[in-house]
């Protein structure tokens, strides 16, 4: 069996040129990256913005477990499969971190033979772009100290800083650290650390802005700290926007590559799914839309964290209308559900299968409440057998919701037919009516009751002191009417990540609240949410090396 890496080695890729092509795109509005890769113009974006938009399909996934489930892979494998049935079709999906890169999980380009290329490349740097939003972001935390440094014009208190720094690397020990050590030319010494890359502000403003005036204004509304009494700073009172803008001028414009059966891709920005809302770039999705029939795009963890933040959060700001869901399951997901342990997962065991099926169903019951019409897909693994999926395809009958099984990591786009046929039916059905689940007009408290209530399927919200008394204070500053955006574990509906299947009866903890202004939603923290993840004790890195020609191994 080859490795992911290998695979992807081996197929040949066609030059951006002519993926560009496919798609109408002239090439004086491509900006080449080589031969692979490209950004797409202002001008292109600009051009095909009043075309009518295509079907948005947005593929989510069950509670994820350390089974794995498959998103990407099955995102990218629908793309070709509906290549495959005619379909003008595009995969839009979030820009890996070279965090997870070098740490537990390897790359994040899909998997077999339904992968996005150049894969090394994609995983590696790509176009620069997280570079340039570590550069923005470091400017501004640079500019902030210099402020404070420089006399403190702005009544910065040094004890309320709220903007930290970021670098795109696992690196615990930059969790906690102390600045402007030396002396009285180093700085003004306080306490200060770092967040991985995907964590930072930027990277979220950059994925919801709609141009480059929309970004800069929200970079703007970025919340730095609080002076001595008590109001907020802002990115605008340290002018820092403008510079930082700059920074991001091309890194707003969205990446252009190919799956291995060269369906264009379109990836581009990437935010943790947690303290941030998970889905690559408003202007990739909306680009997309106006360039292809089919706009196959996908959302960080599982659908209570994901898919909610896609739809209340991202296609709410961006005026988006998904036509159709995809719940990806896998059997062996589902048996840890039912309570099987990870070693045991060889082993058929319908009953188990049967007792996590319950997630499957709240997931699904929760995308009806969105007024999206879902599919679900199968992602098959060679042990998978037939009763087992036979117990996935009567429970969802039960629902009035089809299955589809989905082969795609072993078969490409050939093994995503079934289900491209599925989707494109559920697409063009119209029966989509999509609606967010809270308005924004509902106090923020009510907002986070909702979700708990509606989506985690819990029975009550705990706010801690330190909770209640930001979200009082975010409601007087004027930031009431703005969406929260749930920091939860993604390994439960609930916030215990011990809690598989569907619990019930629960009650969320809510532990702080800290406003992201720019982005424009509150993050609302249930739990100890990880910024800066570390590396394991034997890091992914350890095996990645490359040849004297160029050539790299052991991405996976
Ligand atoms: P997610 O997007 O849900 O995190 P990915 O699509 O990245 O999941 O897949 C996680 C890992 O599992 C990848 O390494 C991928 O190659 C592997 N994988 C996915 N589907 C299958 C499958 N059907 N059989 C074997 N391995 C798979």
């Amino acid at each position: 069996m080859l490795s992911d890496i290998e695979i992807a080695q081996q197929v040949k890729m066609q030059p951006v040129t002519e993926i560009a092509e496919k798609l109408g795109i002239d090439q004086d509005d491509l900006e080449l990256y080589g031969k692979y890769k490209a950004k797409l113009s202002y001008d292109l974006i600009r051009k095909v913005e009043d075309r009518k938009p295509g079907k948005l399909v947005l593929v989510t996934a069950i509670t994820p477990t350390p089974a794995g489930e498959g998103k990407s892979t099955t995102t990218v494998g629908l793309a070709q499969g509906l290549q495959k049935i005619g379909k003008k079709v595009i995969v839009a999906l979030r820009e890996p971190s070279l965090g997870p890169c070098f740490g537990i999980k390897g790359g994040a380009a899909g998997g077999g033979y339904s992968q996005v290329v150049p894969m090394e490349d994609i995983n590696l740097h790509f176009t620069g772009d997280f570079h340039a939003i570590t550069s923005a972001h470091m400017l501004l935390s640079a500019m902030l100290d210099n402020s404070i440094q420089q006399g403190n014009p702005l009544n910065i208190d040094p004890r309320r800083i709220i903007w930290k720094r970021v670098v795109d690397m696992n690196d615990r020990a930059l969790r906690n650290i102390v600045i402007g050590l030396g002396g009285k030319a180093h700085g003004v010494p306080r306490e200060d650390g770092f967040d991985i890359t995907v964590a930072s502000e930027v990277m979220a403003i950059l994925c919801l802005a709609s141009n480059l005036h929309d970004l800069k204004e929200r970079l703007k509304r970025i919340v730095v700290a609080y002076n001595y009494d008590g109001k907020p700073v802002t990115a605008e009172d340290l002018h820092a926007a403008g510079a930082m803008a700059a920074l991001l001028k091309d890194a707003v414009k969205p990446n252009l590559v190919q799956t291995l059966e060269h369906v264009p891709a379109i990836i581009h920005g990437g935010p943790f799914a947690n303290i941030a809302h998970g889905c690559n770039s408003v202007m990739a999705t909306r680009t997309a839309l106006r360039l292809a029939d089919f706009t196959i795009t996908e959302a960080g963890f599982g659908a209570d964290l994901g898919a909610e933040k896609f739809f209340d959060i991202k296609c709410r700001q961006a005026g988006l209308a998904p036509d159709a869901c995809v719940l990806v399951a896998t059997v062996r997901a589902l048996k840890m559900h039912g309570g099987v342990a990870k070693a045991d997962l060889k082993e058929p065991n319908v009953e188990a299968v049967k007792k996590g099926l319950p997630n499957l169903g709240k997931h699904i019951e929760n995308i009806f409440k969105f007024g999206v019409p879902v599919v679900v897909a199968i992602n098959i693994f060679a042990q998978d057998t037939k009763e087992e999926l036979q117990a996935v395809y009567d429970y969802c009958a039960g629902m009035g919701v089809n299955v589809a099984l989905s082969d795609v990591f072993a078969k490409g786009g050939e093994g995503g037919v079934e289900l491209a046929k599925e989707v494109v039916a559920l697409a063009e059905s119209g029966m989509a009516r999509f609606k967010p689940v809270y308005p924004l007009d509902m106090p923020l408290r009510k907002k986070v009751e909702t979700i708990v209530k509606e989506i985690y399927g819990g029975d009550r919200v705990e706010f801690q002191a330190k909770a209640a008394q930001a979200l009082d204070q975010y409601e007087k500053e004027g930031y009431g009417n703005l969406p929260v955006c749930m920091a939860k574990t993604q390994y439960s509906l609930s916030d215990d990540p011990a809690l598989l299947g569907a619990p019930s009866g629960f009650t969320v903890n809510v532990k702080n609240a800290k406003i992201s202004a720019g982005a424009g939603f509150i993050v609302i923290y249930t739990g100890d949410i990880m910024t800066m993840p570390g590396l394991p004790k034997k890091p992914a890195a350890e095996n990645i090396d490359v040849t004297d020609e160029g050539k790299i191994s052991g991405l996976f």
